[in-house]
């Protein structure tokens, strides 16, 4: 179901805006209602009398199935919707004692078929929706304090646009997440920019994370192969379009992978789209994953690549995947959750992951 069809029916209850937004606020903030005695004397009777069905249903939407722990203070989360179907979320560390962020989920499998993920090869199940992306959210919330939400697990949320941009929506108004702290992730998607760009001044303005590997349009094509065929040169313009709409630098991801896209064309042509731009470039060590025939770069290799394309302008950020001392990433926990516990509904095709996108 969806955020918008929540609020249809809180109206049809005789909320007001201010009721809307309160119902919303407390649960995508994970905060306790207000007593009940209090409850009755702000809220219209129907809507007082529905709403202990309605949390019960929002807290329904996902539940923890288990966590996993990591040493740099990340935590992968298998998370289960109603229908006994699992996705991931990732609870990422703060600095020092600040709040954290949360890496969700918008699909189940996706379609883009990356031959370097796991998730990818099973293709997609079904879409995630916008109350059960934003769940994600109200439930991580629980367990800590978040204040930026990354969409880079399961899935692309391009190919579940209208899902993902009211979670976005909702997370930038009544979740209370700063805008600049919600990062939509895509492979590239013309209609997702154009999506973006007509948010209005005043809208949930999203930064943009753009997964480009490679800048070798064969190359790119080979890595994803049914992501969009946009030539690199025209997909950063049209992202860099965006950042400078919104005043958010872009963020491009770069899953190094050893001997794929680490070599000296690699940095000639991340230099040749990307120097001068406002754009961060990412480098993230890939996670090896035993059924796939890819390997991890060494990290002073990767560091170096790092301190070269710096060298040259790019400004560029070697990261760590998190979680990565727990599983080989995105998707690993519901393909062994799949094998153990099928889901009640259908039992789900074996699935892997490969990390952050
Ligand atoms: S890396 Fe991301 S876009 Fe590519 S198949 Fe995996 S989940 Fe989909």
């Amino acid at each position: 179901v969806s955020i918008a069809a929540l609020r249809h029916r809180l109206r049809t209850l005789g909320a007001g805006p201010s009721h809307e937004a309160s119902v919303l606020r407390h649960w995508l903030q994970a905060r306790p209602q207000l007593p009940r005695g209090a409850r009755e004397d702000r809220l219209p009777a129907p809507l007082h009398a529905a709403l202990p069905l309605i949390e019960a249903e929002l807290a329904g939407l996902v539940r923890l199935r288990s966590s996993h722990a990591a040493d740099d203070g990340s935590a992968r989360l298998l998370v289960e919707l109603a229908d006994g179907q699992t996705v991931e979320s990732v609870l990422l560390p703060g600095r020092g004692d600040k709040a954290g962020g949360l890496c969700v989920s918008t699909q189940i499998g996706c379609a883009v078929g990356c031959v370097f993920c796991m998730t990818g090869q099973g293709g997609l199940l079904r879409q995630l929706g916008s109350d059960e992306i934003a769940a994600q959210l109200a439930l991580a919330r629980t367990m800590r304090a978040v204040n930026k939400v990354v969409f880079m697990g399961m899935g692309e949320p391009a190919h579940n646009l209208d899902a993902v941009l009211e979670a976005i929506e909702a997370m930038g108004t009544a979740g209370g997440i700063g805008h600049k702290n919600l990062v939509f992730s895509t492979v590239g998607d013309r209609r997702a920019f154009e999506r973006l760009m007509s948010v209005p001044r005043g809208g949930v303005r999203p930064a943009l994370a753009l997964s480009l590997h490679s800048t070798d349009a064969e190359r790119r094509a080979r890595l994803l192969p049914r992501a969009p065929r946009i030539e690199p040169e025209e997909l950063v313009a049209l992202a860099c379009a965006y950042a400078d709409a919104s005043g958010y630098p872009l963020q491009v991801q770069w899953t190094l992978i050893e001997g794929v896209n680490d070599g000296e064309a690699d940095i000639d042509g991340i230099v040749a789209l990307l120097a001068g731009r406002r754009a961060v470039m990412n480098l993230i060590p890939y996670n090896a994953v035993e059924s796939l025939p890819f390997a991890r770069p060494a990290w002073e290799a990767a560091a170096e690549m790092a301190r070269r394309l710096h060298r040259r302008g790019v400004l560029t950020k070697l990261r760590r995947s998190a979680g990565q001392e727990v599983d080989a990433g995105c998707g690993q926990l519901r393909s062994r959750g799949a094998a153990v516990m099928p889901p009640r509904s259908r039992r789900a095709p074996a699935q892997g992951g490969a990390g952050y996108q």
